[in-house]
Parts: structure tokens; sequence; C-alpha cells
């Protein structure tokens, strides 16, 4: 009788870490999102953006080219079309920076 007769090579080569999307939500994001800035993020917000790109980008419309300021509590302004945009594509938008 044979026991531990399986003996498969461990293949621990890859740590697939970088980052896990769930439901739009983004994990494991611990800088700017701005871009090539790699510097940390701004607390306060809660946004994507460290403090310099928050308080120059942050407060606006993240649909693209849209330079209204955002609506509150979202990520792009007050126009229904955006509204309706961001909600759909949050997550879209969000790895569009990050991949810029
Ligand atoms: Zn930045
Ligand atoms: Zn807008």
């Amino acid at each position: 009788m044979q026991e531990d007769s399986d003996n498969e090579p461990m293949n621990v080569d890859h740590t697939p870490v970088n980052m896990v999307v769930v439901d739009g939500i983004v994990m494991g994001l611990t800088h700017c999102a701005y871009g090539d800035c790699t510097s940390a993020l701004g607390n306060a917000q809660g946004g994507v953006f460290c403090p310099v790109h928050e308080a120059e980008h942050g407060t606006k419309c993240h649909i693209k080219g849209c330079t209204n300021p955002k609506k509150v509590g979202t990520l792009a302004c007050t126009n229904p079309g955006h509204q309706e945009q961001w909600s759909k594509n949050a997550f879209v938008i969000l790895l569009w920076n990050l991949a810029k």
C-alpha cells in the first residue's frame, strides 16, 4: 500500500497580488490614480487621488472631458447623463485612470 504517492511539483513562482476588482471596487489601491502619479492617497476624501490631484481634479466631474464640479458623494457632475454614466462605468473609469 502506497501513501503520499502524489508528489506534484510546487509552482510558487507566480504570486498574483496586485489588485482585486470586486463589483467595481478596487481593493489594494494605495496610490494616486492620476496618470503616473505615485503619491499616497489623501485620506480625508476617500477618493482615488493624492491630495494634490484631489484638489486639482477631485472636485471635478470624472467623466472624460467634463470640467463641471462633481456632485457631492459622487464622482460626476449634476448632469443626469454624467451621473448615469458614472454609476454605470465607475469602475471602468477608475481602471482607465489607473491604466493611463
Ligand atoms: Zn496624484
Ligand atoms: Zn460632467
